[in-house]
């Protein structure tokens, strides 16, 4: 029987997603439930947004005082909460300045107007000439400027014309970037590791010999760790795997502590001083419920030792998804809690992922072939053994359906 409240949703809304049919009404740290009552690991957290676990109380405690305090105010004006925030993750970050937007797609827009204005007005690249280089396979946002630089052709279909000056070379080889660059080059915007892209690591040494061709050639290194950063990875930021100091990075996701859009660009000072009243802005970027919500997210992300815990529950994970053995799995990949368990044309991921979901575990499949792993920080080993024994059911099951 159809859910009506499913139907409800697709009456009037836009139809540019394609959920499971499950209906969620609560949640708390690794859980979900639906609005039968039925138990669920989230295996997912909104993209990595909830790494601090649905409803982590001191978060909830922080906005709703906030919010009963002062939420939005203009940035025409200052707030107590601002400065603080932004303060706290250079310090984490070593990183200059920050710039507060509220979505990953504006942090990264925000990155890109950065390096273009950096390349006129520091490196004297020619008028309307700036170049950005990018990936294959990269996941940077949904704007027109970001889907040119996509390689997924359903994302960039029927939204042309795209600006110019966007480059993509291949992911994982730095002689493609060195090939690539020229003297109007701005800057190389670069995931760490790809998420969306089917959770694909580069091999060890990658983004260090980037970030000597970038220094080398006077360009930019930008890495995108909206969904990498804080903690996900193992290490506060998943460039850290390697010996780098990019000149930015973009934040997102769990930087709102699963309970707001809270998104940073940072840079060193000469990539950001560029900005002057007036070039850049966004009404609800540093607000101070965003602010607030912000800082403790930082603050606990330390104080609960998470990244620590996705180094070793990511480790545990990976090690237990090896031990599976079904002839469907292809490949088990990744680093700290963002793992890629990949299976082979004969059987649909999605597929796998409604039998899952039966089982209690709520995952999705990116590029068809992938299924992803990206569960709240706060996960616990017995969790992680309740997940392996679901899908250990779930491979014997879909074995049996082909066999
Ligand atoms: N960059 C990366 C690496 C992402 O994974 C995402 C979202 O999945 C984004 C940017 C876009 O973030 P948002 O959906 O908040 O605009």
């Amino acid at each position: 029987m159809p859910n009506p409240i499913i139907e409800n949703e697709r009456l009037s809304g836009a139809r540019n997603y394609d959920p499971l049919p499950v209906v969620l009404v609560r949640g708390e740290g690794v859980f979900v439930w639906d609005d039968a009552g039925n138990r669920y690991i989230d295996m997912m957290s909104a993209y990595s947004a909830v790494s601090h676990g649905h409803c982590h109380p001191v978060l909830v405690k922080v906005l709703q005082e906030q919010a009963a305090k002062l939420a939005i105010v203009s940035r025409a004006f200052y707030t107590d909460k601002l400065g603080a925030f932004l303060n706290l993750a250079c310090e984490l970050t070593g990183f200059a300045r920050a710039l507060p937007m509220n979505t990953g797609a504006e942090a990264v827009e925000t990155a890109l107007k950065a390096a273009r204005k950096w390349a006129y007005t520091v490196k004297g690249v020619a008028k309307d000439k700036a170049e950005i280089i990018a990936c294959a396979g990269n996941f940077h946002g949904r704007t027109i400027t970001i889907v040119g630089l996509s390689t997924i052709p359903q994302y960039r279909a029927g939204f042309g014309p795209f600006p110019e000056g966007l480059k993509v070379i291949p992911y994982g080889d730095p002689l493609e970037l060195e090939k690539a660059i020229t003297p109007h080059t701005a800057a190389f915007l670069v995931e760490p590791l790809q998420g969306e892209g089917g959770i694909i690591v580069p091999r060890a040494g990658y983004l260090k010999a980037c970030a000597d061709i970038c220094k080398k050639h006077n360009v930019l290194m930008i890495c995108d760790e909206i969904q990498t950063g804080l903690g996900r990875t193992g290490k506060l930021l998943a460039y850290q795997h390697e010996d780098i100091q990019p000149d930015g990075i973009v934040l997102g996701k769990a930087l709102g502590g699963g309970l707001l859009p809270v998104s940073l660009f940072l840079s060193r000072k000469e990539v950001m001083d560029v900005f002057t009243p007036g070039d850049h802005g966004s009404t609800f970027g540093g607000n101070p419920l965003a602010a607030a919500v912000g800082k403790a997210a930082l603050e606990i992300l330390f104080r609960e030792n998470l990244i620590e815990r996705a180094a070793t529950m990511g480790k545990y994970f990976q090690e237990q998804l090896r031990t599976l053995h079904s002839s469907l799995i292809k490949e088990v990949r990744g680093k700290g809690l963002l793992i890629g368990l990949e299976v082979n044309d004969s059987y649909s991921a999605h597929e796998l992922c409604l039998k899952l979901l039966k089982h209690g575990i709520l995952t999705k499949e990116t590029h068809q072939t992938v299924i992803r792993f990206a569960p709240p920080l706060i996960i616990e080993k017995e969790q992680i053994d309740t997940v392996i024994h679901a899908l250990r059911e779930v491979f014997v099951e879909a074995e049996k359906e082909l066999a």
